[in-house]
């Protein structure tokens, strides 16, 4: 676990908001640890001294976006709770059902921050007057759910969750529930359904989840990092949030970024955002055995593939949309140049098709017909069209086309391999058109 999350070498409070209380054994920071590092006290006061809407005005003119991967402004997210006035009482979830591939960051803030998450739980709980919050944490963490019970418990016992918070009047509790390990469940609108006790199918959106949530009440859904980030920007301030990313972008904050895959020291770290893929390669000490990179996801299997030219953008929301991928949650997946792409996809698309919930036709006919395709191609037993055929499947699950996000997640990675790595496809190609599937739709699949 320390090797992972990787505390930087000057860690200070007023530049890494999210790393600098960590242990250098890697331990848990506990409720001791936590107080004694200013932990609770974004707590104390703001709720002494701040009302809610006060506190989604500093978190708006942060500009926190949302770190689960669209970046979307918590802020204004925040201000849907309270359009029916002050009085909605709905729920704060936080959703950690991290399951993207090559993602590990909020296992690591869980395991070793659990007071951190449960501060920014309390302040998004008092600026969306919600009384109660779940921990919406993927089964698989079982490490992590150990410490937030137990953390959850020692917050309880002190005062800070629970009836009259710090003698604020605030009453607030969490839970935590596990999920049963579906990637799904961490669309929010799959997750508010598990959380319910329902089948974890998307719902449509309108009405978000700040409208109508759980159980229909207005409830907030962030991911563990965005929230994580809340108890600073309350302390420091806007102005200090925004300065963190150093001019790179204009995006504010850290971010955090790591590297996995054919890498001399896979990790994670506290980095400004607009950080380049160069500086976080160079952090993980570059590819093993002087290996040469093909190809790089920036945020997990439902990003983009960028090449090694993209290597020096500052990598944020906005500059890595405009490469025909997208920031996603910060970690870098390498692809070396002995990596074949068609392996990669096939194994990527498995997974994405595996993961569907089968609710719209796109996604659940597309994804199993498109691993069939790459599987016949990797084989070397392709037929002419199969390449093209690729692409329309990918664009038929472009965004807009199917219910939720996960089918043009999963079109994402094989359109810009097709774009950039054709001829490795192509290669795969042996047979004329009709000559080497006879039924070309798997059906039942
Ligand atoms: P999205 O852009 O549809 O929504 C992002 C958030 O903004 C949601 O909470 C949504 O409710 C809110 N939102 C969007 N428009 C809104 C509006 N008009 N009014 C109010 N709220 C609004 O994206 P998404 O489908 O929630 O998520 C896709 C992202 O998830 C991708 O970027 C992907 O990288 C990431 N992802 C992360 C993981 C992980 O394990 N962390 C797994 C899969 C996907």
């Amino acid at each position: 676990r320390s090797r992972l999350l990787q505390p930087a070498s000057e860690r200070q409070p007023d530049t890494h908001p999210l790393t600098w209380r960590l242990r250098d054994d890697g331990q848990v920071v506990d409720l001791k640890d936590y107080e004694s590092k200013e932990g609770y006290c974004a707590v104390s006061q703001v709720l002494s001294a701040h009302d809610p809407q006060s506190v989604i005005a500093v978190m708006k003119e942060a500009n926190v976006r949302g770190r689960g991967g669209a970046g979307f402004s918590a802020g204004l997210k925040w201000s849907l709770t309270m359009q029916g006035g002050d009085m909605p009482r709905g729920y704060i979830v936080c959703n950690a059902d991290e399951m993207e591939p090559g993602t590990f960051k909020d296992r690591l803030l869980m395991e070793q921050q659990p007071h951190l998450l449960i501060e920014g739980m309390i302040l998004a709980a008092f600026a969306n007057n919600a009384r109660y919050g779940y921990i919406f944490l993927r089964g698989e963490y079982v490490e992590s759910a150990r410490v937030l019970t137990q953390a959850l418990a020692e917050a309880r016992n002190a005062g800070w969750l629970g009836p009259d918070i710090a003698g604020s009047g605030f009453d607030f509790d969490i839970a935590v529930h596990t999920g049963a390990g579906r990637y799904i469940c961490g669309e929010e609108t799959a997750l508010l359904n598990s959380l319910e006790g329902h089948r974890a199918n998307p719902r449509a959106k309108p009405p978000f989840p700040g409208q109508s949530g759980a159980w229909g009440k207005p409830t907030v859904v962030n991911n563990v990092e965005t929230l994580c980030n809340v108890p600073a920007v309350m302390l420091l301030g806007a102005d200090w949030y925004q300065g963190l990313s150093g001019g790179r972008t204009k995006d504010g904050g850290t971010k955090l970024y790591g590297a996995s895959g054919l890498v001399n020291r896979p990790g994670l770290w506290e980095l400004p955002i607009g950080t380049t893929g160069q500086e976080i390669l160079d952090r993980a000490e570059g590819l093993r055995d002087g290996r040469k990179l093909k190809a790089w996801l920036p945020g997990g299997a439902s990003t983009g593939f960028l090449l090694p030219e993209h290597l020096e953008l500052p990598l944020d929301f906005d500059t890595v949309g405009k490469e025909g991928s997208r920031l996603g949650t910060g970690l870098i997946t390498v692809v070396t140049e002995d990596q074949s792409l068609v392996s990669l996809m096939r194994n990527l698309e498995e997974f994405f098709a595996r993961e569907s919930c089968g609710w719209c036709t796109p996604c659940r006919d597309g994804l199993p017909w498109t691993v069939k395709l790459l599987l016949g191609l990797e084989r070397g037993e392709g037929e002419a069209g199969d390449v093209e055929l690729l692409d329309k499947l990918a664009a038929d699950c472009g965004p807009g086309l199917t219910f939720c996000a996960h089918a043009p997640g999963a079109a994402m990675p094989l359109q810009t391999a097709l774009r950039h790595f054709r001829h490795e496809f192509e290669q795969g190609v042996h047979y004329p058109k009709g000559k080497a599937h006879a039924d070309p739709i798997p059906v039942g699949q």
